[in-house]
């Protein structure tokens, strides 16, 4: 009889083949043996649990120079070991993390700058998005080369000021991607829509919280998304967008992919569980994303692209900032802190709200919360599933354990957007690479043992 490691004895396993009980053997980094007889030097007591692969969380915002992208006020709490450990009590074992360009910094340097970060602080795996904002020739000419140094993606923002006034150069660097093996991932609002819509309320003194949703409308989002699409339709490559709020930018997406043009969805926790009603209790701007919180119908639509397909992949857009920080009074609708802190419950809020409900399956679970990203993020198979010679990246499951949200444990922020929730289902344990790196609790990683992870070409779903 084989003899591992460490087995995983009796759970339910969601691998890639389908979800059966099984013990799943870990030798080193991989996993060896999925079923079958085999000893373990560790076991895993499994039992009424679910054994589910790592989870991929592709969109975090961990700061590398605090300050840096905020000089005018606070910047975000988290770094890439606070942001590990939350990730591990949610059941992540992989996160991407933006990694905006400074200026005139090539993508390539960025990578190299962000990467000796994780190298020192992470614990969990990371991907780097270089986050393009001038699309010059020396930065276009560094798209192809981008694969060869393990980076599958670029970035950009529709709702920056810059993008209108260098549209070729964004359109060029989404063609010149899709030909080396890249996805494109672009925030889709439109700059000058939001920016006129935000000056009008600013000068009818509408400049409370409850009005933010106008300062940043629907028809921002659809005509933004529109491009992206457009930008797929005549250069083939691949969109990704990214955290979609609106059944309005969804329907542009749903044509797209009926079309067949490569255009992947992703959205966010925070579209799936809460409506814009939010923006008016007195510490509304603690909700305050971007895009704004939509309707009661554009919660169900966004369920339903899950259901169906339309929707890829689910991720917090982990962008951590204290409640101080996020009720400064002194903000306006037009000038707000978007984001918040998401890594330890947006994954146990989806099973709980979708598997539980009964809105989606478990394994659409797996796959909006791994496999997808996995493989439109060049990761596959090494990632995104429980498969004999994948990382042994496990999160193991308490299906029935209820627990009501409160401030974080490990992110350093001091808030949750979804306090008081009752939430069933939590990760008990989670292994990156064949480490237990949180059980009973606590995360037992050491900073500098996460990995800049090595990508491959994208691959279409
Ligand atoms: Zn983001």
């Amino acid at each position: 009889m084989p003899t591992y490691d460490i087995v995983i004895r009796g759970g339910l396993v969601a691998a890639a083949t389908g979800t059966a009980a099984a013990d799943v053997g870990i030798r080193g980094e991989k996993i060896a043996q999925i079923g079958g007889d085999m000893a373990g030097a560790r076991e895993l007591d499994a039992r009424g649990r679910l054994v589910l692969p790592g989870a991929v969380d592709i969109h975090v915002h961990l700061t590398s120079q605090p300050g840096r992208r905020n000089p005018s006020g606070p910047a975000w709490v988290d770094d890439m070991t606070s942001g590990s450990a939350a990730a591990f009590a949610g059941g992540i074992t992989t996160l991407g993390n933006m990694t905006f360009l400074g200026e005139g910094e090539l993508p390539l340097q960025g990578l190299e700058r962000e990467g000796a970060l994780v190298r020192e602080l992470a614990m969990a795996d990371f991907v780097l998005h270089p986050v393009i904002r001038q699309p010059d020739e020396a930065t276009l000419a560094q798209i192809p080369q981008l694969l060869d140094h393990g980076c599958n993606d670029i970035k950009f923002f529709i709702s920056m000021p810059g993008f209108d006034l260098n549209v070729g150069g964004f359109l060029e660097a989404t063609a010149r991607a899709g030909a080396a093996g890249l996805i494109t991932m672009i925030h889709c609002e439109d700059h000058a829509i939001m920016a006129r819509a935000a000056r009008d309320l600013l000068a009818a003194g509408r400049t409370g919280m409850e009005h933010y949703p106008e300062s940043r409308p629907v028809v921002s989002e659809v005509v933004a998304t529109e491009r992206a699409v457009a930008f797929a339709a005549a250069t083939g490559a691949p969109v990704y967008i990214v955290h979609l709020s609106s059944q309005g930018a969804l329907d542009v997406c749903r044509r797209a992919q009926s079309a067949g043009l490569p255009v992947y969805v992703e959205t966010r926790p925070l579209y799936l569980h809460l409506t814009r009603e939010r923006f008016s209790e007195p510490d509304g701007a603690k909700y305050v994303g971007q895009p704004p919180l939509r309707e009661a119908a554009d919660v169900e639509d966004l369920w339903r692209g899950l259901a169906q397909g339309a929707i890829h992949t689910v991720c917090s857009d982990h962008a951590p900032w204290s409640l101080a920080a996020k009720l400064d009074p002194a903000l306006t609708v037009a000038s707000v802190r978007p984001g918040v802190a998401d890594l330890e419950t947006e994954y146990p809020m989806l099973y709980s709200e979708g598997v539980r409900r009964g809105r989606i399956s478990l394994e659409r679970f797996v796959e909006l919360t791994s496999t997808n990203v996995a493989k439109l993020f060049g990761l596959y198979p090494a990632k995104g599933c429980i498969a004999v010679g994948s990382d042994a990246d496990i999160a193991i499951w308490d299906p029935e354990l209820t627990r009501r949200v409160g401030a974080p444990a490990f992110s350093r922020t001091d808030y949750s957007a979804y306090d008081g929730w009752e939430v069933t289902g939590w990760p008990l344990t989670t292994l990156r690479r064949g480490e237990v790196v949180f059980d009973g609790g606590r995360v037992t990683a050491r900073p500098g043992s996460g990995r800049v992870l090595h990508r491959g070409r994208t691959r279409p779903l």
